[in-house]
């Protein structure tokens, strides 16, 4: 934490000297003291000190000094640092201004020039405006700060990608505070959101994630042109098969175009998983298993989405959307799968502003006492009403079927949960708003009937699809867009037209030997955690007996 700033501010060379001599001498061990001789300077400098979100403790300011005045100067500086002290340097002559900024800034002291000895005018009086400071101040937070809106799909992002990678953060929303809106237009003249203001000092303007990913210290570029083995997807079949690939000194590189967990990073608590009888949550998973596969040597990237893969001979190479190219030999597709998103008009535009998708848990706590609807009836969604609970004062599931497909132990949970409310054979008809959700139009299908209600926020959990299309037109898919592996490419019990080697596909191989599927992007996968741990560990076995015929 750095050490909260006294402000000495005076425009005559030797009292500034001699103050700040005074002020270093008692409370330099605690305080930092800067002495500055101009007031245009001694605000910008201060403008410096907000941005690295340093605290003000006290301003000693000479009262008369050429192009502003010391209370012009407090009037300014009182903006940014409203808890600070503020004591005047004045002339006798000046004791009537003096007097007047008492009631003009709130003034706590004035001083007659000279001060000296310090030990009888100067500190007795500094020491009664300090310890009563810190008695009072708050003193600020030392981390990231993201300032922006709720409303705002690039916050949510940010926000997001901040939480799923475990880095913590302030959120300073500038609609209720005016000094974080202050400090976002002195940095984003275009008004662009968020602005992310970093300890050191620097400032990020609605930043690429890649460039925040690179400012936090995650890794977005692969250490080597070439690795053994590829994984395409940090979910649990991916972080699976890394952690056996690099325990076995593979050289393995992981691919991850958001943050690592996949849909299982976002479960609050994830209750069906082997070994963890009271639950687990999917950050804490998502924790335990990145650090294991970092342990032994795999490489992870953030933020870095693989947007083409192709088979050269023997090769098989990933192209990332940021142009980079890797190659390797053995390639797995762990991309999982993700959320439907609503078609309806205007459900595009609120994204971001009322309307999230999956758990999004990051906003939870902003419908604090208000009423939230989350549509889909199966586990997800039971997860995201229980945990949404905790917050909002109602909770509205609407499901289309007449009854939630979850889990019987999540029903039981929905069921005996006071601020949830089920509402089946529902359908979700139109959503409203300007600039953020309003409203949503639901009909029960049952009767007939439609209704309008007021929606402060609406969490969106409906079927699944998988994440193939990078590999679309190169591996056989199902119609959904399920990747085949194994028995599922045989074509007559042959393999697949194009199949260059003698030996069958191995199981969770894709109809182009070299590159496997596991977890949820797989034709025939169970959707769970568990069968994607199991997978990633099958498929890496397999590209590992692939690699030894090479
Ligand atoms: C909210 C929620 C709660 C759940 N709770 C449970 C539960 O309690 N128990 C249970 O067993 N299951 C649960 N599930 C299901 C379980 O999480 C999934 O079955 C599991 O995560 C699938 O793992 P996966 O590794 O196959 O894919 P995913 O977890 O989907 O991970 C795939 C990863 O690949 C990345 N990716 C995709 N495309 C690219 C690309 N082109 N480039 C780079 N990266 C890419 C994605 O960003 C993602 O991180 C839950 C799911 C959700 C959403």
């Amino acid at each position: 934490m750095p050490k909260p700033v006294i402000l000495a501010l005076d425009d005559d060379p030797s009292v500034l000297n001699s103050v700040e001599r005074d002020l270093r001498a008692r409370y330099g061990q605690e305080y930092r003291i800067l002495a500055i001789d101009e007031g245009k300077a001694a605000l910008e400098y201060l403008k410096k000190l907000e941005q690295r979100n340093e605290t003000v403790a006290l301003f000693l300011i000479d009262q008369r000094m050429p192009g502003m005045s010391g209370t012009e100067f407090l009037k300014e500086a009182l903006h940014s640092y409203p808890q600070a002290k503020r004591a005047l340097l004045t002339a006798y002559a000046d004791s009537q201004a003096a007097i007047d900024s008492i009631n003009e800034v709130g003034l706590d002291y004035y001083l007659m020039k000279p001060w000296h000895p310090p030990e009888e005018r100067l500190y007795p009086v500094l020491d009664e405006l300090l310890d009563d400071w810190k008695i009072h101040v708050r003193l600020p937070y030392e981390g990231i700060r993201v300032a922006g809106t709720l409303w705002s799909l690039a916050c949510h992002q940010v926000k997001d990608f901040l939480t799923r990678h475990q880095i913590p953060y302030q959120w300073l929303d500038i609609e209720k505070d005016s000094s974080a809106r202050n400090l976002v237009e002195r940095v984003s003249a275009d008004s662009k959101l968020p602005v992310i203001f970093f300890p050191d000092g620097s400032v990020l303007v609605a930043p690429e994630l890649t460039t925040l990913a690179d400012k936090v210290g995650l890794q977005t570029r692969a250490a080597l042109p070439f690795y053994d083995i590829i994984i395409i997807g940090s979910g649990p079949a991916g972080l699976a098969a890394a952690v056996y690939a690099g325990s076995e000194g593979y050289r393995c590189l992981v691919i991850e175009k958001a943050a690592p967990g996949g849909q299982a990073g976002s479960s609050p608590k994830i209750e069906n998983y082997l070994g963890f009888p009271s639950g687990i949550s999917g950050d804490d998973l998502t924790r335990r298993a990145v650090s294991q596969a970092k342990r032994f040597g795999v490489e992870i990237l953030s933020a870095q989405e693989a947007g083409t893969v192709e088979a050269r001979d023997a090769y098989r190479i990933v192209k990332l959307n940021d142009g980079t190219e890797i190659s390797c030999h053995a390639l797995l597709m762990a991309t999982g799968a993700s959320f439907h998103t609503l078609t309806m008009p205007g459900a595009d535009v609120l994204t971001g502003a009322g309307i999230y998708y999956g758990a999004a848990y990051t906003e939870a706590m902003n419908f604090k006492d208000q009423s939230v609807f989350v549509v889909g009836g199966a586990n997800s969604a039971a997860q995201g009403a229980l945990y949404l609970s905790r917050f909002a004062s109602r909770v509205s599931v609407l499901i289309r079927g007449h009854q939630p497909t979850a889990s019987k132990y999540l029903i039981d949970a929905l069921n005996e949960n006071e601020k949830i409310e089920l509402l089946p054979d529902t359908d979700l008809l139109e959503v409203k708003g300007t600039n953020s959700l309003e409203q949503i139009v639901i009909k029960n299908t049952r009767n007939g009937d439609v209704q309008t209600c007021d929606a402060a926020a609406m969490f969106v959990f409906i079927g699944v699809r998988p994440q193939s299309q990078l590999v679309a037109g190169l591996v056989k898919c199902s119609d959904r867009g399920y990747i085949y592996t194994g028995p599922d490419v045989m074509v007559d019990k042959n393999p697949p037209p194009g199949w260059t080697l003698e030996r069958d596909p191995f199981l969770l191989e894709t109809s182009i030997p070299g590159i496997f599927a596991a977890g949820d992007v797989r034709y025939g996968t169970s959707h769970r955690v568990a069968s994607a741990v199991g997978e990633g560990a099958i498929a890496y076995a397999l590209m590992k007996e692939y690699l030894k015929t090479l």
